[in-house]
């Protein structure tokens, strides 16, 4: 029954990218992440969503819209398992789960205020040294940083 219901959240898209299992509390982040309010298409963003794995949930729906690797493993920043459906013509040709990429290029910012990044007009970049848990270091400075440090430019 709530296989159903969660297969009709997902069946009103013909072509575009469903992001789904992001939690709640993370889905205006992901949202800010993707730069959704620059996108033009046709989109969805359910909040508090009932889940049976995460209480609640959100939701992104965008209308044609495919992401490519990049773009979209920016999000595992803020939310790591969340799923992606790609769908074309109202089935589901595609599931994925985001994953950490090996470097952060202007995503976060550097919390070192000496750090060359944070006093030129320059992006920053990340490399990540442990996917699981989400620890990169500065390109620049090499200050280290987990997840609950990270700030998203
Ligand atoms: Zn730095």
């Amino acid at each position: 029954m709530s296989q159903n219901k969660e297969e009709l959240q997902v069946a009103a898209l013909k072509n575009g990218t469903v992001i789904d299992h992001i939690p709640s509390e993370k889905l205006f982040q992901v949202v800010q992440l993707l730069r959704v309010e620059n996108m033009s298409t046709n989109i969805t963003i359910g909040f508090n969503l009932d889940s049976k794995k995460l209480g609640k949930k959100g939701i992104i729906k965008i209308t044609d819209k495919f992401f490519g690797d990049e773009e979209i493993n920016r999000i595992s920043v803020v939310a790591p398992h969340v799923k992606l459906n790609i769908i074309r013509d109202y089935e589901v040709v595609e599931k994925k789960e985001v994953q950490m990429p090996d470097n952060l290029y202007a995503i976060v910012k550097c919390a070192n205020p000496k750090c060359i990044t944070n006093n030129e007009p320059m992006p920053t970049l990340f490399h990540v040294i442990d996917k699981d848990n989400c620890v990169v270091r500065c390109h620049y400075c090499e200050k280290e940083l987990n997840r609950e440090d990270l700030t998203i430019l």
